[in-house]
């Protein structure tokens, strides 16, 4: 594939929802005294979103219905990552030929 064409994808790409951090599965007992499963001993699964923001890594709970959705947008920044890669070499390479336009879309 030619480079402005490569290029043209990878802006088109590029235009996602996404999420930095990352998505663990756990489990924990709820604290509840009437807890039949925290009772038995059991724990019940969780699942963690850990991510920095302003510098600090923090991590909360997701709720399991929301998971796969959150898993989504990870996947997303994570493509994106690369795909900025791509982009910057791509961009080097036209830079280097004199055809960078920044309105080159
Ligand atoms: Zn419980």
């Amino acid at each position: 594939m030619d480079i402005p064409m490569r290029k043209k994808q990878i802006l088109k790409y590029l235009h996602a929802d996404m999420m930095k951090g990352c998505l663990s599965l756990t489990s924990r007992s709820c604290g509840k005294p009437t807890c039949s499963t925290c009772q038995k001993g059991g724990r019940h699964p969780i699942y963690l979103f850990g991510f920095s923001f302003e510098g600090k890594t923090k991590i909360v709970s997701i709720s399991p219905k929301f998971c796969k959705d959150v898993q989504k947008l990870i996947d997303n920044w994570h493509r994106h990552k690369d795909l900025i890669e791509e982009l910057t070499d791509i961009n080097l390479q036209l830079t280097k030929k004199g055809l960078l336009k920044e309105n080159d879309k």
